[in-house]
């Protein structure tokens, strides 16, 4: 297949949509294959240029440029001669570029969907990962998993390894441990997993798909054609029914997840215990142990969730139970990511600015019990009412940063009138060490000061891990100014 692929490429207009980590990539790919490329890109910034220049230099038309006089952007209108348009995550479907595609009959890849369609003959098969929380996690986990059972594999996705550099390097692999968005899901109409997740569903991101059904769509895209397993949460009725819509191989099970005792078929926990009962001779009267939840890192609920959804990929696989052990306590976590950064005065401090939407918020809060509450940012579009309606027992205080605070000043009002609330009416990155000031005011000894903004950072940060910096930093300053820090790890 590969050596037919490299002909077909050959003096192909293919049209890239944006720059940016995805896009140079796959415009050099392209361009290596011996295709026409062209790149469109609406920002002409000053890093823009020097990236259109790179490319420049190797002979690929680069076109920039922002709305202008003329009202539409470099990215608007369809290059002549476009046979093919490779998008990368960051345009919305909504864009002008592919409804003149669509008009045109041009079809629309995203950058998965180009890796997937440029893999060699005997490329390892995709064990896929995707959900409103818990991805990286979760990829990671089972990569964990399947070096535990001394498979050759990686990471992949929106993570890490590029998903091109995985099918196109040198290094041979068994199986890969796939991260992939809604976004890269909307564009990757023929991918085809071995077995594959939807770990949970909840709003984010509909100002990018439009509609909640949208990206519940997009996010069922995974199952379509898994050869082995559908792996589902059983406390989420809405990623089963994605299962259940998904056309799949002949003989392809759907397998659920849950954090109580499983059913024939489901991965669950019994007394401290994940079993297994979905991938045993007898599933009716039998079940196999995987680990202990203490083998979890951090044994937080919504975390054994991940690793019970990471152990049934690994097994759908034919890993042993004893790899699934050893890769979970080989697991270590990323940061960022519910992080213990310091204990001052008796109270913790734990970091979990990648809690970027309510769900994920909420988890986090989950795992508490008397908090002080650091949220707030660029809402994306979604409600907070839930959230602050199922934690408002657990908060002794909120703060609240960042541009669309409002919203969640609001849902506390409505849901916990009684939790006294400083907002700090501030969206400068300084504003971060104001409020764990204010959060330190707030708390007593034993409570948690817990960073799980709810909200995307970028009104106020590069990214999240600027911003979970920026509150270890102010932690640190508190702890040096209190002297009396408890470091742990
Ligand atoms: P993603 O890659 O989907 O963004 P991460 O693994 O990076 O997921 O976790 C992001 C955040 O989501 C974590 O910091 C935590 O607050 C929360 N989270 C992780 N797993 C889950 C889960 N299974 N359910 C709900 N929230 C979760």
């Amino acid at each position: 297949m590969g050596g037919r692929q490299v002909t077909d490429w050959q003096g192909k207009h293919v049209t890239v949509a944006g720059l940016g980590v995805s896009g140079i990539p796959a415009a050099k790919v392209l361009h290596g294959l011996g295709a026409v490329v062209t790149v469109v890109n609406d920002g002409d910034d000053e890093r823009s240029r020097t990236q259109a220049a790179e490319l420049e230099a190797l002979g690929i038309t680069v076109r920039l440029g922002t709305a202008s006089t003329s009202g539409s952007a470099a990215g608007d209108t369809l290059p002549p001669g476009t046979e093919l348009i490779v998008t990368t995550p960051g345009w919305k479907p909504d864009k002008p570029l592919f409804a003149a595609a669509a008009e045109a009959g041009v079809e629309v890849w995203g950058d998965v969907e180009l890796a997937w369609r440029l893999r060699g003959p005997d490329a390892a098969p995709w064990l896929a990962v995707t959900g409103t929380n818990g991805k990286t996690t979760t990829v990671r986990m089972l990569a964990s998993i399947l070096q535990a059972a001394g498979l050759r594999t990686a990471a992949v996705g929106n993570i890490g390894v590029s998903l091109l550099d995985a099918v196109l390097g040198e290094e041979q692999y068994d199986v890969l441990a796939v991260e992939l968005s809604s976004y890269q899901l909307h564009w990757s109409p023929s991918v085809r997993a071995h077995s594959a997740t939807v770990l949970n569903l909840a709003p984010d991101h509909l100002d990018w798909h439009g509609s909640m059904e949208a990206y519940a769509k997009d996010k069922g895209r995974i199952y379509e054609g898994n050869r082995v397993a559908c792996v589902y949460n059983a406390a989420d009725k809405a990623t089963e029914d994605l299962v259940r819509e998904a056309d799949v191989e002949e003989g392809c099970r759907a397998i659920g997840f849950t954090l109580g005792s499983p059913r024939p078929s489901e991965l669950g926990v019994v007394d401290g215990i994940l079993v297994d009962r979905a991938f045993v001779e007898d599933r009716q009267q039998s079940a196999q142990e995987l680990a202990e939840v203490a083998d979890v890192n951090p044994p937080a609920p919504h975390n054994v969730a991940n690793a019970l959804a990471a152990a049934a990929l690994a097994r759908a696989f034919g890993v042993e139970p004893a790899a699934v052990r050893d890769g979970l306590r080989n697991f270590r976590p990323d940061a960022h990511r519910i992080e213990h950064v310091a204990d001052v005065a008796g109270v913790s401090y734990v970091d979990d600015s990648k809690a970027t939407n309510p769900h994920a918020a909420q988890a986090s809060l989950a795992a508490y019990e008397s908090i002080v509450w650091i949220a707030g940012g660029l809402a994306k579009g979604a409600s907070f009412d839930e959230l602050v309606a199922a934690s408002a027992k657990r908060l002794r205080g909120a703060v609240l940063i960042g541009k669309e605070r409002h919203l969640v000043r609001e849902a506390l009002a409505r849901h916990a009138p009684q939790v006294p609330v400083a907002d700090l009416g501030r969206t400068d990155t300084g504003a971060m060490s104001a409020a764990v000031e204010e959060a330190a005011r707030l708390a007593a000894p034993g409570d948690t000061v817990l960073l799980a903004p709810a909200c995307a950072s970028m009104d106020m940060f590069v990214n999240y891990n600027k911003r979970g910096e920026a509150f270890a930093d102010a932690v640190h300053a508190l702890a040096a100014e209190r002297g009396d820090a408890t470091h742990r790890a």
